[in-house]
């Protein structure tokens, strides 16, 4: 099984967590590993209806889907979207509640429902980019579901029921549920944080070694964004909005070639994509290490793009950002 394969794979690199004697990486934990029997199980039962589907997308989403966090019971289910969009299931196994975090378009959505046969409850959605809620409305007819959004953008994200906003606290079936507001990328920008579960849905504020474009905010409220995102603990799994890691680790390394985690993170990358994996979730501990825009007082970075050493962590995130857009 691809989960369990994805663990231990690369030893030198940071590991996000240690269970056992094991070092599990990001999305690989120790429910893929007590209850592999019967995941391998499924896996058998469902690969005939897979087949017969033919398609190739399909069967790869379901073999890597990550399944995590045995003790709050809540699954989490990687969608690939479009091109590089990743949405995501959230699945309550006690009550059977599912939501969709922004779900890119709604067929891969709905047949990733359709294969365990379930239905959906609530799509969030965290900014209102068209990548993020162009399933919104088709989901939410077919379901009934229930669109929870930031309330500052609450006329651009369509079909939207329930608004929240920075420092609320939602309930998904029993899980906790905080929402951060996280501008930069949009004006209007939140992240989902569910403390019980030790993962934070970023969208496009918080990718894997890169932060969202700048389109309505500044570097200070992206930076600011980014402090409260690395203010919550190391081994908290990431879920952003894009697969957009490999490309990302070639700009990395670019600035800050001597960074050594970094080196090692980016050849898993490679590895991975190779396989036609996906490198999320990752952990803050992996990007804090690694992530350019997390290391805007590296000396190296600063060095790298003759920025001056009195300049601010604010202002070498512009600078990083301007760098990078123009890579
Ligand atoms: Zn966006």
């Amino acid at each position: 099984m691809q989960m369990i394969s994805k663990s231990c794979s690369m030893a030198s690199i940071p590991c996000s967590r240690v269970r056992n004697g094991l070092c599990v990486w990001p999305g690989a934990r120790q429910l893929c590993l007590r209850k592999g029997l019967l995941y391998g199980l499924m896996h058998l039962l469902s690969l005939p209806f897979k087949t017969l589907r033919g398609a190739s997308k399909t069967l790869r989403v379901a073999e890597f889907c990550s399944v995590s966090n045995m003790s709050s019971s809540l699954q989490i289910e990687l969608v690939p979207c479009l091109r590089d969009n990743y949405a995501y299931l959230l699945h309550d196994v006690d009550t059977g509640t599912v939501g969709v975090v922004d779900p890119t378009e709604a067929v891969p959505i709905i047949d990733a429902l359709s294969r365990k046969n379930r239905n959906l409850t609530y799509i969030l959605n965290t900014h209102h980019h068209h990548d993020h809620t162009g399933g919104n409305e088709e989901l939410k007819a077919r379901y009934g579901a229930k669109v929870i959004g930031p309330g500052i953008d609450r006329e651009r994200i369509p079909g939207i029921d329930i608004v929240l906003n920075d420092g609320d606290k939602w309930m998904f079936a029993g899980h906790e549920v905080v929402v951060m507001e996280t501008p930069g990328h949009t004006r209007g920008h939140i992240s989902f944080y569910f403390p019980g579960s030790g993962a934070i849905f970023t969208g496009d504020t918080l990718f894997s070694l890169s932060c969202g474009k700048l389109f309505e905010g500044t570097p200070e409220q992206m930076h600011s964004s980014l402090g409260k995102i690395t203010s919550l603990p190391d081994d908290t799994n990431i879920y952003c909005g894009h697969e957009y890691t490999l490309s990302n680790s070639k700009f990395a390394l670019s600035i800050e070639p001597n960074n050594e985690a970094l080196q090692s993170y980016a050849a898993h990358v490679a590895h991975l994509r190779s396989k036609n994996l996906p490198t999320i979730p990752t952990t803050l501990k992996v990007e804090k290490a690694c992530n350019p825009f997390l290391r805007t007082s590296s000396a190296e970075i600063r060095q790298s793009l003759n920025i001056p050493v009195t300049a601010n962590d604010a202002e070498v995130l512009g600078v990083i950002r301007q760098a990078k857009d123009n890579f």
